[in-house]
């Protein structure tokens, strides 16, 4: 059993619910119990600064639940904003690999270069990144570089890009090609193109 000034106390936090459950049923316990107290608790229920107090908690707890929801929704649209993003850098700057149907190219050799043409067909624009291949450490701990990674991209034309961007050249020279294992891959979604010594001019 409570003593009854520490009810009395405890009274205004119990009226506003802000005590622990636990508490709550005791001083629930103790109002049926004593007379004095439960007289008191209905005074202060209805007098009208606890009803303003009422009010108050409710707009309170009405701006903490808007503002909940204002956060929720910033966040949301925080994410599809990175998301629209990552889909226009992709769409735009990082394309996809483009496949062999949609590829046309063409090689030829002038003078001590080889070269190789590339035109895209699906009205997308070509963006072409290079890589060299590295080979085995040799044994100054080095890797050689033994050839060309080629890989088109397709984007969507935009106006980050030259208008006319639907075609590429990349060439290596024809002293690359005498060395051994040396060799030019032209990679597209679908397959591998490679050409080495024994294909590059045919
Ligand atoms: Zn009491």
């Amino acid at each position: 059993m409570i003593k009854c000034h520490i009810v009395q106390d405890l009274l205004p936090s119990y009226i506003d619910g802000l005590l622990s459950a636990e508490t709550e049923h005791d001083i629930q316990q103790h109002l049926q119990e004593c007379e004095a107290c439960r007289v008191l608790h209905a005074k202060l229920s209805t007098s009208i600064d606890n009803v303003n107090l009422h009010v108050n908690k409710k707009e309170i707890d009405f701006l903490k639940k808007v503002r909940k929801i204002t956060t929720k929704k910033v966040v949301t649209g925080l994410v599809v904003l990175l998301l629209i993003f990552a889909l226009l850098t992709y769409f735009f700057a990082i394309g996809s690999p483009v496949s062999k149907a949609d590829l046309i190219y063409t090689t030829n050799v002038e003078g001590d270069m080889w070269q190789i043409n590339m035109e895209l067909t699906n009205g997308k624009a070509l963006l072409v990144k290079t890589e060299p291949i590295y080979g085995e450490k040799d044994s100054n701990g080095v890797k050689p570089v033994i050839g060309v990674l080629v890989k088109p991209r397709e984007l969507l034309p935009s106006l980050i890009l030259e208008s006319d961007n639907t075609s590429f050249m990349f060439g290596s020279t024809i002293d690359s090609f005498n060395k051994s294992g040396y060799k030019v891959i032209l990679r597209l979604g679908d397959s591998d193109i490679v050409f080495t010594s024994d294909n590059y001019d045919k």
